[in-house]
């Protein structure tokens, strides 16, 4: 029973009624909301974003009642805990290294966090996670796949929402970019998974803030009682909703992206000062030097931005996929750099 993970709290709440849920209905004397009557922004958007979801389930092939559509997929995380986890007392299981956010939110909460680390290859150590969820039964297990910053796909994570007692969110940001499918076809299978996704990356809509969680209509509707009313800006939803009008575009740049990836990692591979190029399901891809401080500081003052993970994989920097110029800029700030450091 799904029910009884949820928070005394939030099943006992009385959501907040908005204007717009009392009332829905295109043509009408709207004076039910303290709007303003002047203005192209003056009306609140639909709380519940139902063209932009309606396109996304035609996209995804999901139900749009068993899609949520929050700002951005930092909202699906804190959502989750507000809805699962009892501050100082229930549980989330990661598995480090890996997205920042999960913990960062736990943190926020006041909400402990056990990790299982990923083992050297960078897979799910399942004895391990099995183990622990048998021991302290954590609320949310948040599995990343492909993962962010190892790059990697996971492969056995179905064992794992079999065995839970909790919530599963599986974060599937970069998974357009890997050959390994997506969960979606699972959803229904396992009434305690939820998956995220974005259109942040492959979609290459990061600044309308625009996550996504797929989940049973019974958890989509304890999302939506939680939420904030009006969480996705009518700004923000028209143009997603006009982005996602052209699959052709789409599917030309994310063919691009992955073909740049496939010429930035074999050269990589063929750069000496570049210890070990990881293998990649994303699009980025992280690389071990001998001195990622060093290398990252040197590309900071050529203006090349990159990413260090040292903090999470000793001496590794994580790289975007940028355009073909980007890329090759950044291979020639590499070779300048092997020049500096062997003279
Ligand atoms: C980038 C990223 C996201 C996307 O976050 P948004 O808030 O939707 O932009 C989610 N999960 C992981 C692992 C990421 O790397």
């Amino acid at each position: 029973m799904i029910s009884k993970l949820i928070r005394k709290n939030i099943l006992d709440l009385h959501p907040y009624s908005s204007a717009r849920d009392e009332f829905q209905g295109q043509k009408a004397l709207f004076l039910d909301a303290n709007e303003s009557p002047y203005g192209s922004y003056n009306r609140y958007p639909d709380p519940y974003q139902t063209t932009l979801r309606t396109k996304l389930a035609a996209i995804k092939k999901i139900p749009a009642h068993q899609i949520f559509i929050g700002n951005g997929s930092d909202e699906v995380i804190d959502l989750l805990l507000r809805i699962f986890c009892e501050p100082q007392k229930d549980r989330i299981l990661i598995c480090p290294p890996t997205y920042g956010m999960y913990e960062v939110a736990a943190n926020i909460h006041n909400i402990n966090t056990l990790k299982v680390p990923l083992r050297s290859d960078f897979q799910l150590d399942l004895q391990a996670v099995l183990k622990t969820i048998h021991t302290h039964d954590p609320k949310v297990i948040f599995l990343c796949s492909p993962n962010n910053p190892t790059g990697n796909a996971l492969k056995e994570i179905e064992p794992i929402v079999k065995a839970a007692k909790g919530i599963v969110c599986l974060d599937e940001a970069y998974i357009d970019f890997s050959e390994q499918a997506s969960f979606l076809s699972k959803l229904d299978t396992y009434p305690n998974l939820v998956i995220s996704q974005t259109l942040s990356k492959a979609r290459g809509l990061a600044g309308l803030r625009i996550g996504l969680a797929f989940a049973s209509p019974y958890l989509i509707s304890i999302f939506n009682r939680v939420k904030p009313p009006y969480n996705v800006s009518s700004l923000n939803q028209k143009e997603a909703l006009k982005a996602l009008q052209h699959p052709a575009r789409f599917k030309r740049n994310l063919n691009q992206i992955k073909k740049n990836r496939t010429e930035l990692l074999s050269t990589l591979q063929g750069l000496p000062l570049v210890e070990k190029v990881y293998p990649t399901d994303a699009n980025f891809i992280l690389i071990k030097v001998k001195n990622a401080l060093a290398l990252y500081t040197y590309l900071v003052n050529k203006r090349v931005i990159v990413r260090n993970r040292s903090q999470l994989v000793k001496n590794t920097l994580r790289i975007s996929v940028g355009r073909a110029a980007e890329n090759q800029k950044l291979i020639q700030e590499l070779k300048n750099y092997e020049k500096t450091t062997v003279n």
